[in-house]
């Protein structure tokens, strides 16, 4: 496994896989990383033959009163897992690298960046658009791996890569859970003991709203009270938001007929996570 901080560097790399016939394979990431990430490099290890991982928390993606001076920072451990795995290549570049002094180009995906995660966090997505564009141009791979933990900003990079013709596919892959049903999530560790606990509300208001679909329940708007309630019920839950929209173009549905995505954002103390579901609406 090569670490390289360098772009040039990581371009040399991908250039040897390329030169030897290897399709290469690319999981973007911010670090600390836990069985949800890994899991994207073990279904990209199945399909190819070139693995790299970059690890880059990307200052462009968080807002000003966002967490990206404590946001954690674990590179030995995480080169450990990465090697048990036996990743080809981790790109670690610094913010200088990414961001010289004079850099001033931006990507911005103009639809599904507005709502849900796109109201409460301004500029993130652009952030988001813009360090995977760049991404992508330097390690060029032929399939990227994405969590639906993030289902948004999985939309986003797919609708970004098929507007501006990016050679790339994009794979979505599911989301792991602790085994209690806590999404994982870097930002897992802010959470105090009691916090943890309080933090399984996401998860199991989403479980509530899937069966009240299955059971029949078409009104949008009663199953999110329903999720309100039962989440507010925790000392240490804020919302930043509960929604149900259409699975394909994020907007808001009032009657549930087709696959919808239950997403939330909710405060555990200080602590933003975020969640959801794809449920297929019953059919009659
Ligand atoms: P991050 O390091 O948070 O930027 O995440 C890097 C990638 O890992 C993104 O595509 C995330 O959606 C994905 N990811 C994060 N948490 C999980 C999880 N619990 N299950 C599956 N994928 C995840």
């Amino acid at each position: 496994m090569k670490v390289v901080k360098d772009i040039s560097e990581a371009r040399a790399e991908i250039k040897k896989a390329r030169t030897a016939g290897k399709i290469v394979g690319f999981i973007p990431t911010m670090g600390a990383l836990h069985a949800g990430h890994i899991s994207l490099v073990e279904a990209a290890k199945k399909q190819c033959d070139f693995v790299a991982v970059s690890i880059f928390v990307n200052p462009a993606q968080f807002g000003p009163d966002e967490d990206f001076k404590k946001y954690p920072r674990v590179f030995k451990s995480d080169e450990k897992l990465l090697q048990k795995e036996k990743v080809d290549l981790i790109f670690y570049p610094s913010a200088s690298q990414m961001y010289p002094d004079n850099f001033s180009t931006y990507v911005e995906e103009a639809l599904l960046s507005k709502p849900l995660c796109g109201l409460s966090r301004p500029g993130h997505f652009r952030g988001v658009c813009t360090i995977v564009a760049k991404l992508f141009n330097i390690i060029t791979p032929d399939i990227a791996y994405f969590g639906q933990k993030d289902y948004q900003q999985a939309m986003i990079i797919k609708r970004m890569a098929e507007d501006l013709n990016f050679s790339t596919i994009v794979k979505i892959c599911p989301i792991v859970r602790e085994s209690d049903g806590l999404a994982m999530s870097s930002r897992n560790v802010y959470l105090n003991p009691a916090e943890r606990k309080d933090a399984l509300v996401l998860a199991e208001a989403l479980k509530l709203a899937e069966k009240s679909i299955k059971e029949g329940q078409t009104d949008a708007v009663k199953i999110i009270e329903e999720m309100y309630g039962f989440i507010l019920s925790k000392k240490t839950a804020r919302i930043d938001y509960v929604e149900i929209v259409d699975a394909k173009t994020l907007q808001e549905v009032e009657e549930i007929k087709q696959k919808v995505l239950i997403a939330l954002a909710v405060y555990i103390g200080k602590t933003r996570l975020i969640d959801n579901v794809v449920v297929h609406a019953k059919s009659n």
